[in-house]
This record gives C-alpha cells, sequence and structure tokens, in this order.
C-alpha cells in the first residue's frame, strides 16, 4: 500500500513553526516512502477564518521547501480539497446520515442557554464537564421528528460507545486505551450545516486514503472520539502520528513572548528557508549519530517515525542562529548574491524591520543601503558581501556588517577614535597612506589588491620601528571604516579602492589630537 500523508491546516491564524514542522514532517515520510503529500485545507470554522490565511499557508511551506501532490492549488484525484467546497459538494452528508441510520450519531437540539445550565451544573457536582448523555442522546425519532418539524436548530452527536475500551495506535507511544464512559458525545455537524473537525477530518482522511495522519499531539485528547468514528463507519483507522509539542527554552509552549512564531518572519528576518526547515525538522525528530547540517535531500532520505520523540522538542533560538551562519557560508558568491538580492526584494523584509519594536535599529536603512549598492555597484556590492559572509548570523546582517563600505562617511566609533587616534605616530601613517594611494587612485580600475595592502603596513612598520602590527593595523582599520570589528583589514581595503581610502584617511585626520 502506497503511504499518503496530508497536511491539513486551518486557515485561522498565521503558520508557525510548530504547524509547519507536520507539513514538513508529511513531506519527509512521502519522499522516504515514494508516497504522496496532500494539502488538504480545514475551513469549515467559518467563524474563525483569517482571510489571506491560506495563501500565507501555501506560501509559508512553498519558501520552505515542502511539497506536495494533490491540493486545492494543484488538483488531484480527491478535489475539491478544500472541505467547505467538499461540505457544498455533499462530500459529508452520506455519512453522517449512515451513522445516524446505524445509531450512532443523533440530532441535539439543546439550546445554548441548556448547555450552560448542563456545564454549570457539572461543575458544581464536580462531574466531567462535556455532554455525556443530555435529553437528546436518549431521545426517540419522534422526539427529534417533532423538534426539526417546530424549526428548532440542532446539531449532530457522536453517540460515543458505553463499556468500551477504545484502542489507539500511537506510532510514536504505542498503544494509548480510552474507557469510552470517560468521552463525551462530540458535534459531528454544527447548527450552520457545517461539519466540525472530527467528523471531516476522518471522514476525508478515509476518503483521501490517508495511511499516516501526522498531527499535534493536543489532538490525543480527541483521538478515541477518531477511533470510534472509524470503528462506527467499519472503515480501517490510519495509524496515528502524534507529533510532540514544541517548548521554548523555559519549558513553557511556544509562544509569541519567545520571539518570532509566525514562519514567514523568519523569512522576513533573514533566514534561510534550508536552515530554518533544517532546525524545525530536528525539534523533536532525532535522526541518529551526530549529524545536524542536513539538506532536504538527506532528511528525505534518513527521515523515520523511529527517530520522533514523544517528550516535547525544545526550540532553541542559538542552535537556529548557528545553523542559519553554516548555511549562509555554504553559499558561492553568485548565489549569496542571488539569495541577499531576494531577501531583500521581498516586501515582507522592509515591512519587518519597520515593526515599532526594531524602531531604533539601524538595519532596515542599511539594508536600503545594501538594496541601492547592489543595483548600481553591484561588484562592489558583491565584493562586500562575501567579506561579511564568514561572519554574519541571518541575510539582515549583512546590512549593518557591510554599511561602512558604502557610505560616504561612515560614523566614528566614539570609544574607538579615543583608544587609537591618540597615539602620534598616527598622523604620518594616514600620510602616507594617502601618498601611497594617489598613484593608484589616478589610474582608475588598478586599485592595490590586498597583499599589496599588507606590504605596505608592514613596511611601513618596520621603517618605523614598530615590531608588531597592532599599531598600525588598528587605527588604520578604524580611519577607513569607522569601527574596530570588521573583515580582514587588507581584504577590505582592496574591496574599498584607493579614492574611497583617500577620502576616508583625509577625513580621519580631522578626528586626530
Ligand atoms: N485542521 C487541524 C488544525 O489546523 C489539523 C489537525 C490535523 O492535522 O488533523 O489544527
Amino acid at each position: 500500500m502506497s503511504v499518503r500523508v496530508r497536511y491539513a491546516p486551518s486557515p485561522t491564524g498565521s503558520p508557525h513553526v510548530g504547524n509547519v514542522r507536520t507539513a514538513l514532517y508529511c513531506h519527509l515520510f512521502a519522499r522516504r516512502h515514494g508516497g504522496t503529500h496532500i494539502l488538504r485545507i480545514e475551513d469549515t470554522d467559518r467563524a474563525r477564518l483569517v482571510p489571506g490565511c491560506e495563501e500565507e499557508i501555501v506560501e509559508s511551506i512553498q519558501w520552505l521547501g515542502i511539497e506536495w501532490q494533490e491540493g486545492p492549488d494543484k488538483g488531484g484525484p480527491h478535489a475539491p480539497y478544500r472541505q467547505s467546497e467538499r461540505s457544498e459538494a455533499g462530500v459529508y452528508r452520506q455519512h453522517v446520515e449512515r451513522l445516524i441510520e446505524l445509531g450512532h450519531a443523533y440530532p441535539a437540539f439543546d439550546t445554548p442557554e441548556e448547555l450552560e445550565e448542563m456545564r454549570l451544573s457539572q461543575q458544581l457536582n464536580r462531574q466531567p464537564i462535556g455532554y455525556f448523555g443530555g435529553l437528546w442522546r436518549e431521545a426517540g425519532p419522534d422526539q427529534a421528528a417533532a423538534a426539526k418539524k417546530e424549526g428548532r436548530p440542532y446539531v449532530i452527536r457522536l453517540r460515543m460507545p458505553r463499556d468500551k475500551t477504545l484502542v489507539c495506535h500511537d506510532a510514536i507511544r504505542g498503544r494509548i486505551e480510552f474507557d469510552s464512559n470517560t468521552v463525551d458525545d462530540p458535534v459531528l455537524v454544527k447548527a450552520d450545516g457545517m461539519p466540525t473537525y472530527h467528523c471531516a477530518a476522518m471522514i476525508d482522511d478515509h476518503l483521501m486514503g490517508i495511511t499516516h495522519v501526522f498531527r499535534g499531539e493536543e489532538w490525543i485528547g480527541s483521538v478515541a472520539k477518531h477511533v470510534w468514528l472509524f470503528e462506527a463507519l467499519g472503515w480501517e483507522p490510519p495509524v496515528w502520528v502524534h507529533v510532540p509539542v514544541i517548548l521554548g527554552k523555559d519549558g513553557k509552549k511556544l509562544s509569541k513572548r519567545h520571539g518570532d512564531t509566525r514562519c514567514l518572519d523568519y523569512r522576513a528576518a533573514g533566514y534561510c528557508p534550508e536552515a530554518l526547515a533544517n532546525f524545525v525538522a530536528l525539534i523533536g525528530w532525532a535522526p541518529g549519530g551526530d549529524v545536524e547540517l542536513m539538506s532536504m535531500q538527506e532528511m528525505c532520505a534518513a527521515f523515520d517515525i523511529d527517530g520522533l520523540q514523544p517528550s516535547p522538542g525544545v526550540f532553541d533560538p542559538e542552535k537556529l542562529n548557528w545553523m542559519n551562519g553554516q548555511y549562509i557560508r555554504q553559499l558561492s558568491e553568485e548565489r549569496l548574491a542571488e539569495a541577499v538580492q531576494t531577501y531583500l526584494s521581498l516586501p515582507d523584509t522592509a515591512d519587518y524591520w519597520l515593526r515599532e519594536e526594531y524602531a531604533g535599529r539601524p538595519t532596515g536603512e542599511a539594508l536600503l543601503l545594501l538594496s541601492n549598492t547592489l543595483r548600481t555597484q553591484p561588484e562592489l556590492a558583491q565584493q562586500a558581501l562575501a567579506l561579511e559572509q564568514p561572519r554574519v548570523v541571518t541575510l539582515a546582517d549583512f546590512g549593518e556588517a557591510c554599511a561602512f563600505f558604502f557610505q560616504e562617511e561612515p560614523p566614528m566609533d566614539e570609544a574607538a577614535v579615543q583608544k587609537w587616534f591618540g597615539q602620534s605616530h598616527v598622523p604620518e601613517l594616514l600620510n602616507s597612506l594617502v601618498d601611497w594611494l594617489f598613484p593608484f587612485a589616478e589610474s582608475p580600475n588598478s586599485g592595490p589588491a590586498a597583499e599589496e595592502c599588507e606590504a605596505f603596513l608592514r613596511a611601513w612598520a618596520q621603517d618605523h620601528g614598530f615590531e608588531k602590527l597592532g599599531p598600525i593595523v588598528h587605527p588604520t582599520r578604524v580611519a577607513l571604516t569607522g569601527k574596530t570589528v570588521g573583515p580582514g583589514l587588507f581584504e577590505l581595503m582592496a574591496v574599498l579602492g584607493p579614492a574611497r581610502m583617500i577620502q576616508r584617511a583625509r577625513r580621519a585626520r580631522e578626528f586626530l589630537w
């Protein structure tokens, strides 16, 4: 039997890292087994729909490199793939009617007030909360027919069996048993005629031939209902794979307080999709061995349910940062420029750095400068990117890291000026530098190479009795970049070129005292 899995999001909010991890596991599992991955949109809860959310789901998983073969955008043998459309097409009706005929489901006409009263009384009497045996569970067909005739609104509920052990075979946790007496009767069809998750997802999983259901472990609380629904309809249940929750490093469920959780915010913050996919896959999945950096292809080849952990996965932002840096460093010069260009051209990027929480951070402005330079002086920009490539964590970091290359007058770090410009040899050093650079500046296209810059500064040190290069290198760096940290000095000098260096060395003299 060929593997069929589905990612079944509800378009009720922006997809976060936990959601996309489920989609990623489905993709990996399908690829590993030569199976099919289906995207199914579970949009029957009309009140909670968020406009644009389905598009965001598709964009998020596409960005991460997750593939699917059937879905609303692709069609397939089980179309339509949006549950609202399936409901309209009458896909669920016959199965719900069959359940009613078999005595496994029934209409319930309780008013919201009656349900609230039931809840209160259960609370007061310390009884389990839920619909365990209201009036309508026991009502006969005549009573229901009369209520229908009166036009009273109603829902359809699943009649949970009594005194039965319901068993879920979870691929990660093994056998999980439930006493059916502890499970209340869930609503299958709401008063507006829309099926609930319990109804639509189970019927679809069956009709679409889903072999393995990957979903969040929060569904374990409902799985007894799902097991029973399959049994009541005489259907073979799928293999359930309840993937563990993701916790922050503080042991609390991952939420906004841990920073970004929305998938596309990671893109806007400058993370590479390969890094995020790799990182997210390993929260809760141990591929065995010490391997951490894995391409999508390697993950597809290695993915196995046996490697999924039942214990919660921990989201460690430092690990993500490390991985992202590694991915950036693996890029060739061309791919790096492409990745940065793509990043800068996304409207999300600017929106992200304009957010209130980043007000005062120079990142947005620096990214704009980088973007302009990539357009007007692509060679300079690419050389600057290549020099910063070993040091950045995210694509966004390139903005501030590269800014000094492009700024007309890079700001001078006060402390650096204090520390290095007070030394008596610095004015002469800067004068010599300018003198040395002049001939280069006069013949365009022939700036000094990194080795020549190094040779010049070493010779200057020797001629002036310096044993170490530090007192030469540091003030030169501050003069040319305004900072004490950055890429190798000789390399950055070669990229800056003679004209810029002359201008900056002259400007630095204004800071001398
Ligand atoms: N629509 C459900 C949700 O978004 C999906 C659960 C499932 O995968 O079955 O939570």
